[in-house]
């Protein structure tokens, strides 16, 4: 029986584990908290169609959270978009605890063991294959080896940084790649201000993106930059935010934690030999906003599908297969979009107030993008040089990034269906420079 080591209790890994283990594989999962305290102390919205896609049924009992309508503001905030959701009928807002709980009991019940208090430290290489990883528990550290070793260890995966050069694969992610983010859940003091999901491209003219959100017993602050920031940063932002909202209290009632969420295009090379990437890990999130729950979770599905259907044979050939329909179904949709991301990492907030001010990013460019469907093309970019002929070099750059967006989404989506190295080197090295 083949056996396989999932580093980390991330979405997609634990959704790979229990379909694998349901297919009489042998699966171990390696996490580094402790039991009971896997995933954040806020709700998240996704989409649950990624559960039923995966097989996985909410219960009924489930408790969600009220999804508010989203509004947009650029760092002057003199105007408000307000989007059309795109987020679609399947889009729930759940605590995140518990969507990690019904993703471990899944994997559980298929017979999935998990080894908690356990952290993944780096891969063990030989050759040209990755053959297991170095695990320190309980003040120990040992070598597990097995057949393929599944990396859902989040963002700056212990595994991805520390493979060799040689094996090509990305290493740390670049400025405005990842945000440096906070979330807390805070007393609401007053009467709720907004029914709006409120959120602040540059809030206070500092890259990134914030929100804020009334529920009827608490405000939920999300602070997310593309550079670090200290707790000094966050008290100034709260502040800030508070005189926009002065509902906002002082006290803390959840959350309060720093993450980094990476907020870019996947990357370019998901498998190796007995190696394969799922969730932020491979940076699977919406680019822009940082939303990887479904994605990681449908990825995990395909892994699993993949390696069954290749009857257990885990050589970079076989494990193609999965980087092909992750592509194919989601990849190049996020690439896409990425384009955007990255024209905003070389903005500044005035360039931001320009676009939006201006009309020159819309409505339905916004929610678009945050949706995953943004349509960008010669029309639309002729109406916005229109619009925004007083910045013509922003403009040009706008204009560039949409042809990119468009091309490098026919690239993504264009992956070779069957593995063959010089054809797939090709493609992925077009891919990370398109
Ligand atoms: C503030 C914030 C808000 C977000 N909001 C949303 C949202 O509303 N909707 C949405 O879809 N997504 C949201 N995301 C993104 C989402 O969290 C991720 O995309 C999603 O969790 C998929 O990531 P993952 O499971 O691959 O990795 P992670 O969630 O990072 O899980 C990795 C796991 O590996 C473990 N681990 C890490 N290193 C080691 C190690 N060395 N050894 C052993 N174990 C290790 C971690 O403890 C963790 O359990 C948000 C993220 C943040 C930080």
């Amino acid at each position: 029986m083949s056996k396989i080591i999932v580093a980390g209790a991330g979405h997609g890994g634990l959704v790979a584990a229990a379909h694998l283990a349901k297919n009489g594989y042998d699966v171990t999962v390696y996490e580094k908290k402790k039991k009971g305290t896997v995933g954040y102390d806020w709700t998240d919205a996704f989409d649950r169609s990624a559960l039923t896609f995966a097989g996985i049924e909410l219960p009924a009992d489930t408790k969600l959270y009220h999804l508010h309508p989203m509004a947009f503001y650029g760092p002057s905030q003199k105007v408000k978009l307000i989007a059309g959701d795109s987020r679609g009928e399947y889009s729930t807002n759940m605590d995140r605890k518990a969507i990690c709980k019904l993703l471990i009991s899944f994997a559980e019940e298929n017979g999935v063991k998990i080894c908690y208090n356990s952290e993944v430290l780096a891969p063990i290489v030989e050759g040209d294959r990755v053959i297991g990883i170095n695990v320190r528990s309980a003040g120990k550290i040992k070598a597990v080896c097995g057949d393929l070793i599944i990396d859902a260890l989040g963002c700056n995966s212990a595994l991805r940084l520390n493979l060799p050069a040689f094996m090509d694969m990305e290493g740390r992610f670049n400025r405005a790649e990842v945000f440096y983010s906070y979330r807390a859940f805070y007393e609401l003091t007053g009467e709720p201000s907004t029914e709006y999901h409120e959120n602040h491209f540059f809030h206070n003219y500092k890259p990134g993106l914030c929100w804020f959100m009334d529920y009827p017993d608490y405000c939920d602050i999300l602070i997310g930059r593309f550079d670090p920031f200290t707790d000094d940063d966050v008290a100034e932002t709260v502040a800030k935010f508070r005189e926009t909202y002065p509902e906002l209290g002082t006290k803390i009632l959840r959350g309060g934690q720093h993450a980094i969420i990476p907020i870019r295009k996947a990357i370019g090379r998901l498998v190796l030999n007995g190696y394969v990437a799922v969730g932020d890990s491979a940076a699977m999130t919406i680019p822009l906003i940082g939303s990887g729950i479904s994605n990681s979770v449908m990825a995990g599905k395909m892994l699993a599908d993949s390696v069954i259907a290749a009857e257990g044979v885990t050589d970079v050939a076989s494990l193609w297969r999965y980087q092909v329909q992750y592509f194919k179904k989601i990849g190049a949709k996020m690439a896409k979009i990425d384009k955007m991301r990255e024209l905003i990492g070389t903005m500044s907030g005035e360039d931001v107030d320009f676009l939006l001010e201006n009309g020159v990013l819309t409505t339905e460019d916004i929610s678009a993008a945050t949706g995953g469907g943004l349509k960008i093309g010669v029309p639309q970019v002729a109406e916005k040089a229109y619009r925004g002929k007083s910045n013509l070099p922003l403009l040009g750059k706008f204009a560039l990034k949409a042809r990119q967006g468009g091309v490098i989404e026919a690239h993504a989506a264009n992956i070779p269906e069957i593995y063959n190295e010089k054809a797939a080197d090709a493609w992925i090295q077009k891919y990370r420079t398109i």
